[in-house]
């Protein structure tokens, strides 16, 4: 099979560019660029036809397997303008992941290399739209799926690999502000053995249940316990979670049902860097609520792209309320939001190769 080059990427460039829109004036997830980068791939020539084309709707017969079975992963990035620079944060570790995805569910390596090449092409035509006020980004959607028309059970013959940009103010309203999150003792979002590892469409799918019962109480967020003893924590929606237990910091080891966040992964090393020690380890919901109450657990914050740093200032689990370090964002995430943001927006020197350059605007 032909392996894939930037210089074979066609490019059809749109009649007309769409309006901006105003910068404080961008939610999350709302407002999309011109252009897509799309690539196919067969069972018999692999992957072909990159392109970088106008946005725009697919049309897929009602037949495609994904609609039934669901065959579909994704990853989710940021690209920053800082004083006119796009920059990227360690997408390598992306498309390293967007892999592990893909062989969990069956779907086809794509050459990280190519994945990153062509993110950088669709970048540079698309750089215009990289916002540059405080707390805003260009949301980067890469995403795979089936596209074979079938309904017979069996791992995809054709599938389509794409990346959509989508301008994107904070994820919450108000940076670093503390969330409340519900403990989740019905429903789990992944047992080991299960997709919990890799980014794929299936484990949302299955956590709007609990989504939605958080919100009914007031809680903006889903803690979730692991599915087999409902005991230990494992990750909250979108994020993984950090717990200061008596100045060290604790986050539940990796066990094939907790994501594997870049973000969780960045924040351990530049806590270690800052010789904090932290350690990757079961944590059950007694030993959390238990600190909470007599004062050992000082703060418990959430990672992830979307929402960086996330303090949590209340949990709620079963009838009970518990409140975390008085409802205030403490210096732990405050120090690793702005270490973490700085070295993302190139203000700070990071680990070698986190921050990475793609044009200037
Ligand atoms: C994407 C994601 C995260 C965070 O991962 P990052 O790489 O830090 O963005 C955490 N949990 C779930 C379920 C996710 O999908």
């Amino acid at each position: 099979m032909a392996t894939l080059d930037v210089k074979d990427i066609r490019f059809e460039k749109v009649a007309q560019t769409k309006e901006k829109t105003p910068e404080d004036k961008l939610g999350f997830g709302a407002v999309y660029t011109d252009h897509m980068l799309l690539i196919d791939w067969d069972d018999q020539e692999g992957w072909h036809d990159p392109r970088i084309v106008p946005y725009g709707p697919f049309s897929l017969d009602p037949a495609t397997a994904v609609f039934h079975y669901g065959q579909a992963i994704f990853e989710g990035m940021k690209a920053y303008n800082e004083n006119g620079k796009i920059l990227l944060f360690r997408p390598d570790c992306n498309f390293e992941r967007l892999n592990i995805s893909a062989d969990r569910l069956s779907l086809p390596d794509l050459d990280p290399e190519f994945a990153l090449a062509s993110l950088k092409k669709l970048l540079e035509i698309e750089k215009s739209w990289v916002p540059s006020s405080a707390g805003t980004s260009l949301y980067i959607r890469p995403f795979m799926f089936s596209t074979e028309k079938t309904l017979a059970v069996h791992t995809a013959k054709t599938v389509t690999y794409g990346v959509i940009l989508s301008p994107s103010g904070a994820y919450f309203s108000s940076d670093l502000a503390p969330t409340k999150i519900y403990v989740e003792e019905e429903y789990v979002r992944a047992v080991r053995g299960g997709m919990g590892y890799a980014k794929t469409a299936g484990n949302y799918a299955g956590s709007y249940k609990g989504q939605d019962k958080a919100a009914a109480l007031g809680y903006a967020q889903t803690l979730w316990l692991d599915g087999v003893e409902r005991k230990y924590i494992e990750e909250v929606g979108a994020m993984n979670i950090f717990f200061k237990i008596n100045g060290t910091y604790v986050t539940p080891a990796l066990n094939g049902s907790i994501l594997p966040g870049i973000t969780r992964r960045s924040v351990i090393q530049l806590l270690e860097e800052a010789g904090e020690t932290v350690e990757e380890r079961h944590v059950s919901i007694e030993e959390l609520l238990g600190g909470i109450e007599d004062g050992s657990v000082e703060e418990i914050f959430g990672t992830g792209t979307a929402a960086v740093v996330t303090p949590v200032g209340e949990l709620a689990y079963r009838d009970k309320k518990y409140v975390v370090n008085d409802f205030k964002t403490g210096p732990g995430a405050r120090n690793i939001y702005d270490r973490l943001t700085a070295i993302q927006l190139g203000k700070e020197e990071g680990p070698q190769g986190w921050s990475v350059e793609v044009c200037k605007v």
